[in-house]
């Protein structure tokens, strides 16, 4: 484990009870109720939320209405980009607290979390971009007898419920703000109880911004409180969810009553494939990091590496190797790459299937707690199991933390065929120096998004979805804010 963290300043906005955004109001939960945050580092709670319900919820929801209704609605294309651009600058101005808050909060170490402020400025500028769709009309070609203009507007759907998961709030909470103030949607966003603090300071700065209030409202608290009333609200038209299936089909049972848009990002069992004649040098790192990024708390982790007979032994070597130089430790500390895991419930889960992966494949490195059962904070072991099987547990079923799981193939159709036997969709990986085998395998795999020669990358621009039981929508690209609006067809008649 790495050590000192002393040099970091923690940041003020760190302790105290925080409160929910609804209307432009800071306001305590209705029923005075509050949750402990807790620092995954030290096991220690550091600042309490407010343990929104569905009291809080429904007010949110009433005001962002008023405010999807009100003034913003006569907002221009132009004054929404402005406005997302004030929101990139103020943003990024302050990302050294945002960053700070972040793994103080969720673990991920600075490394991480200050990486991703070049991001949030491609993400936040590509929304800028958009402000245009909304409200536009599309010629339509008229083959209607008489004199007709037929025009396809589109317009915003309305009040937008936001569930996103604490992996990666500073990255999740702009899935949903910036397709929002794109179109002219207002939001209501209900971050995960375990990482709450980054989403509502960027509240904060996006008041400070100029965002009119109402557009975008935060009401912490449980899932199964404030999540589900959220998700079964009459007034919200949209939800754009991110988390596992399990709460997905909760979600989409909820939605049923008013029939609402759903956008679902669920999680993954991504396969990553690596080929005989793949250069190692690039493969091992490459694939390892595509596995333990953010200590495997990540839905598109490339968690079935697929590796091919002769080569397998060579690169399990290399992997294990690699996985014993990757420093983990307090995220706050500047030279940690992985930080803690979310919580003590994920740390359990987690050690539990190494369990399970040491009954069914062979462990290469790895495979504990760090600093033993007496640690303050929830840190594993980046872990390597080897000459595994696909029906194996530890292939089919989501970790959400740093274990790979090495599965050896012998031929290109073999890999094809276990890559895509999973329950999921979501992405995958392959590395070759052929291109026939990388173009032949990247049009197999039924997957959202397929990276060659390297794994994790995502252009804002582009964004990413899954298929199969990864979710349906797409995050980011001209789709997502699509996401955000319905067709609307007004006939003139000129006669
Ligand atoms: P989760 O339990 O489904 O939680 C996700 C969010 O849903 C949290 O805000 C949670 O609130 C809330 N929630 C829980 N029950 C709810 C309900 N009945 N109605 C409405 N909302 C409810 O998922 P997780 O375990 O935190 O996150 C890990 C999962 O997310 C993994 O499966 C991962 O693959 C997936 N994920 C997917 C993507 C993607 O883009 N595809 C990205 C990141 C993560 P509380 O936590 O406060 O209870
Ligand atoms: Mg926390």
């Amino acid at each position: 484990m790495t050590a000192s963290t002393s040099e970091i300043r923690i940041p003020d906005f760190v302790g105290g009870e925080k409160k929910n955004l609804i209307g432009g109001a800071w306001v305590p939960a209705a029923s005075g109720k509050t949750i402990d945050v807790v620092n995954p580092a030290t096991g220690q709670a550091v600042a309490a939320i407010a343990a929104g319900g569905a009291d809080d919820v429904d007010r949110a929801v009433k005001a962002a209405r008023a405010a999807f209704e009100g003034e913003w609605s006569t907002w221009t294309p132009h004054e929404r980009r402005k406005l997302i651009l004030r929101v990139h600058d103020i943003v990024l101005e302050n990302f050294e607290e945002l960053a700070a808050v972040e793994t103080l909060d969720m673990g991920a170490p600075l490394a991480r979390t200050r990486g991703l402020k070049e991001w949030t400025s491609q993400v936040l500028q590509f929304y800028a971009t958009q402000t245009g769709l909304a409200g536009s009309a599309a010629p339509a070609q008229n083959s209607l007898p008489g004199d007709f203009l037929s025009l396809k507007y589109l317009a915003p759907v309305g009040v937008v419920g936001g569930v996103i998961p604490w992996n990666g709030p500073l990255i999740g909470l702009w899935w949903i703000f910036g397709p929002a103030l794109a179109t002219g949607c207002t939001a209501v966003l209900k971050p995960a109880e375990d990482a709450s603090l980054s989403v509502l300071r960027v509240a904060e700065l996006m008041q400070e911004a100029g965002v009119p209030d109402g557009v975008v409202n935060v009401v912490t608290g449980y899932g199964a409180e404030a999540g589900a009333a959220l998700a079964a609200h009459d007034d919200v038209d949209r939800i754009a969810f991110t988390g596992s299936v399990g709460t997905a089909q909760e979600i989409v049972k909820a939605s049923a009553g008013n029939l609402k848009r759903l956008q679902l990002e669920l999680g993954g069992k991504s396969p990553d494939i690596v080929f005989a004649d793949a250069d190692l040098d690039k493969a091992v790192p490459g694939a390892a990091m595509g596995v333990f990024t953010n200590s495997g708390q990540v839905c598109v982790a490339g968690t079935r590496i697929l590796v091919e007979r002769s080569i397998h032994d060579e690169f399990v070597r290399r992997l294990g190797e690699f996985a014993k130089t990757v420093r983990v430790g307090d995220g706050l500390d500047p030279d940690s790459q992985l930080g803690p895991l979310i919580s003590a419930r994920q740390l359990d889960r987690v050690l539990e299937y190494i369990d399970i992966g040491s009954g069914e494949a062979e462990l290469v490195s790895g495979g504990g707690r760090l600093g033993g059962d007496k640690a303050d904070g929830y840190y594993v072991e980046p872990t390597v199991f080897a000459n595994a099987d696909n029906d194996m547990r530890i292939a089919r079923e989501e970790i959400f933390g740093p274990v790979a799981t090495v599965i050896p193939f012998d031929t290109v159709e073999e890999a094809i065929a276990i890559a895509n036997d999973t329950q999921y969709g979501l992405a995958g990986g392959v590395w070759t120096q052929n291109v026939g085998t990388a173009h032949k395998v990247s049009q197999a795999l039924r997957a959202g998004t397929i990276w060659v020669n390297c794994y994790g990358v995502l252009d804002p621009s582009i964004g990413f979805g899954g298929t199969k039981r990864s979710g349906y929508g797409w995050k980011g690209g001209r789709e997502h804010v699509e996401g955000y609006l319905y067709p609307k067809a007004v006939y003139l008649n000129l006669d």
